[in-house]
């Protein structure tokens, strides 16, 4: 579903941020991403949306090569990919519910699909009951799972979370990761960016590792620092 193959990425700084970079994910996988600063997990977002391009290297996104895509089918590309990011961007003066049928409208989805989507995405993320809530009502976690929620209108088959956990505590963190195993579990592709030893060690999952440039390790049900 998602390959980097022989990918190389140095920006005009002469910064080398991937170098022969090859990876593989599957449908289906939940996957994080680690490595410490500066490892190249950004710019690897970065190809994936199509906001920079390699110089040398194919990406296979959903079986196509998107280093070839043209530029006026990038925003679809975009759209069909899941974003969820540390920062949680909700409109104050919207309710949950609003925030989402927003997004949806710019989309230009019917009004009987806004309805009935907003209630599954909300469903996803356990927030059904807080749909005529505004923001500044809602702890950081649901803030972040509203994000998630919204995230998920255009039913992605890939979701990549970067540093979702970022700016929330600890038991709030373990929340939002769950809230990804769900989606996961429901057959969304999930590529995490986390910092956080503690939901990398519990759940267990396929973790690549990244250290200037090239992976330093790949291992299913790995922890987060190699035994
Ligand atoms: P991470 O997300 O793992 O912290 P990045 O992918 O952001 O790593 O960065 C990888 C390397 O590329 C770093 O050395 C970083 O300083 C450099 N880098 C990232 N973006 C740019 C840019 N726009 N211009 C120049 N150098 C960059």
């Amino acid at each position: 579903m998602l390959e980097f193959v022989h990918v190389d990425k140095t920006y005009k700084n002469k910064v080398c941020a991937l170098n022969d970079f090859n990876f593989k994910i599957e449908q289906g996988e939940f996957v994080f991403l680690i490595g410490p600063s500066g490892a190249g997990k950004s710019t690897i977002t970065k190809l994936i949306l199509k906001e920079i391009n390699p110089d040398r290297g194919k990406i296979y996104l959903y079986g196509e090569d998107i280093t070839r895509l043209k530029a006026r089918k990038v925003p679809k590309l975009r759209q069909s990919i899941g974003m969820v990011f540390q920062d949680f961007k909700l409109l104050e003066n919207k309710t949950v519910y609003q925030n989402i049928k927003y997004v949806m409208q710019i989309l230009g989805k019917s009004s009987s699909e806004i309805k009935s989507t907003i209630d599954t995405v909300l469903d996803l993320v356990n927030l059904k009951d807080k749909k005529t809530a505004y923001p500044h009502e809602l702890s950081g976690g649901e803030m972040q799972r509203v994000c998630i929620a919204r995230s998920m209108v255009n039913k992605p088959k890939l979701l990549i979370a970067d540093e979702p956990t970022g700016n929330l505590d600890p038991v709030t963190s373990m929340d939002i990761a769950n809230a990804l195993v769900r989606i996961n579990k429901r057959g969304t592709t999930v590529l995490m960016i986390t910092h956080e030893k503690d939901i990398v060690n519990k759940l267990q999952k396929r973790v690549i590792q990244l250290d200037k440039g090239i992976i330093v390790r790949d291992e299913e049900g790995g922890m987060y620092e190699k035994n």
